[in-house]
C-alpha cells in the first residue's frame, strides 16, 4: 500500500523530525522551569532559548514574547477591553474582518454588540476603503471610545495575503491598537512585528511544523497585557500556569527550521501549487480559484469545480490515501459554507464545492501528481462521481 499523501498543512504541518527530537528530550528532563534547583533551572533555560528562536523568526524582543496554549489563546488574550484601556467589559468597540478565524469572530472579552465587522473584497481581501470609513465613523461618533483592530495577515483557506500595514497606518491614525493574526503567515512569508504595524500577533507552533497546543502572543513592544489565566506568575504575569516545555521547545526548533527555510520553500511550494492549479483548470476550464487575484500565501490552493460537493470529493480522497480540506464545515449535519468564502460573495452551490489544499515542508512533486490523479477520478467528469450519479 502507498504512502498517504498530506495536503493538509494548514490544519495543522506535521512535526519536523528535528523537532519531534527535540520535544522527546524535554519531555524526558523533566522540571519545572519555575524551580530553582538545577533540573527547574534546565527547564527555564530550554524555555528562553525558544522564545529566542520564536522572536528571531518574527522579529521581536524575546521580552515581549508571550506563550500561550496557540494562536486561539493568543487571540482571545489579545482581544479584551483591557488591552484598549477600558475596564474589564467596558465600553470598547472592536472591529475585525469578516473573513477572520472563529477565535477572533468570536469576539474574545468584547461583548458581541461591540464587535464591528468589515467587509471584503471578493478575492477575499479586506476592503480598504470600507475599513477606513468604518474607522472615521468610530472616530467621529465617539472620539473617546477605545478601539482595537484586529486583521489576519494570510487567511487559512483561501491564502488571501492582507494589507495590514496599510490597515494598521489608518487604524492607528484614528488612536486605535492593533492586533493581528498571524497565524497562517507565520513561516511563510517574511513576517516582523517591529515593521508590520501591527502592536501585537498571534502565532501558532502546530502551524509551522511545531507542536500542537503552543503559541505566543507578540508585542511590537512592552505593553500592558490583560492576562486571560490569572494566579502565578509565569511569562511575567501575562499568563499564568506553568510552561508546557517540551512543547514551547518544539516550537523553537520549528520556528530556526521556518525561518532558514523560509525563502526555498515558498518558492518550491509556489511552484507545486501552481502546477496543481494549472493542471486542474486545463482539465476544468470552469474551475473557480478563490483569491486568484490576490497575493497569496504560495502553500495554498482553495479551488471549487462547480458541480462537484466537497463533501463527498473529500471522503473519496481520503480513501484514496489523500488528506485535503473543505472550504465548508459540517454542523449538525449540515453543510454549511464557509464564511470566508459567503464574505466573498461566493454563491452556496460553489461554496460547497469548495476543496483547499494547502503543501508543506514534506510535500513532493509526487504527491501533487497523485493528488491530480485522484482529484481526477473523484472529481465531476471523473469516474467516481459518474458511477455514483
Ligand atoms: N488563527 C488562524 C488564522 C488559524 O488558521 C488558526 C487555526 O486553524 C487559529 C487562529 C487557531 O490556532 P490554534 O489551533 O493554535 O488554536
Amino acid at each position: 500500500m502507498s504512502a498517504r499523501v498530506y495536503l493538509d498543512y494548514n490544519a495543522t504541518a506535521p512535526m519536523r523530525p528535528e523537532v519531534r527530537e527535540a520535544v522527546c528530550e524535554a519531555l524526558a528532563a523533566g522540571g519545572n522551569p519555575s524551580s530553582v534547583h538545577d533540573e527547574g533551572r534546565h527547564a527555564r533555560g530550554l524555555i528562553e532559548a525558544a522564545r529566542e528562536q520564536v522572536a528571531t523568526l518574527l522579529g521581536a524582543d524575546p521580552a515581549n514574547v508571550i506563550f500561550t496554549s496557540g494562536g486561539t489563546e493568543a487571540n482571545v488574550t489579545a482581544l479584551a477591553p483591557e488591552t484598549v484601556g477600558a475596564e474589564p467589559g467596558g465600553a470598547a468597540t472592536c472591529v475585525i474582518s469578516a473573513i477572520e478565524h472563529p477565535s477572533v469572530r468570536a469576539g474574545g472579552r468584547f461583548q458581541a454588540e461591540d464587535l464591528c465587522h468589515v467587509p471584503v473584497t471578493g478575492d477575499g481581501v479586506v476592503d480598504v476603503p470600507a475599513f477606513a470609513a468604518e474607522m472615521e465613523t468610530l472616530k467621529s461618533e465617539a472620539p473617546d471610545r477605545p478601539v482595537l483592530v484586529s486583521v489576519m495577515v494570510a487567511n487559512n483557506e483561501t491564502g488571501a495575503i492582507q494589507p495590514v500595514s496599510e490597515l494598521a497606518a489608518i487604524a492607528h491614525e484614528a488612536g486605535a491598537v492593533v492586533h493581528a493574526d498571524a497565524v497562517q503567515a507565520a513561516g511563510k512569508v517574511a513576517l516582523d512585528v517591529s515593521t508590520l504595524g501591527a502592536d501585537m500577533i498571534s502565532v501558532s507552533a502546530h502551524k509551522i511544523a511545531g507542536p500542537t497546543g503552543v503559541g505566543v502572543l507578540v508585542l511590537d513592544a512592552d505593553r500592558p497585557v490583560a492576562p486571560l489565566l490569572t494566579g502565578g506568575g509565569q511569562e511575567r504575569r501575562r499568563r499564568a500556569g506553568t510552561e508546557n516545555v517540551a512543547g514551547i521547545v518544539g516550537f523553537g526548533v520549528a520556528a530556526d527550521l521556518a525561518r532558514r527555510d523560509l525563502e526555498t520553500q515558498a518558492k518550491r511550494l509556489g511552484e507545486l501549487r501552481d502546477r496543481l492549479e494549472r493542471t486542474l483548470k486545463a482539465a476544468h476550464p470552469d474551475a473557480i480559484i478563490f483569491a486568484e487575484g490576490a497575493p497569496r500565501l504560495a502553500n495554498t490552493s482553495c479551488f471549487a469545480v462547480p458541480g462537484a460537493k466537497a463533501e463527498t470529493a473529500l471522503i473519496a480522497l481520503d480513501l484514496a490515501g489523500i488528506a485535503v480540506s473543505a472550504g465548508a464545515a459540517c454542523s449538525s449535519g449540515k453543510v454549511e459554507p464557509s464564511h470566508v468564502l459567503e464574505a466573498m460573495g461566493v454563491g452556496h452551490d460553489l461554496a460547497v464545492a469548495a476543496i483547499r489544499v494547502s503543501l508543506g515542508w514534506g510535500t513532493r512533486d509526487s504527491d501533487i501528481d497523485q493528488f491530480i490523479a485522484a482529484w481526477s477520478r473523484v472529481s465531476p467528469s471523473g469516474t467516481a462521481e459518474r458511477s455514483a450519479a
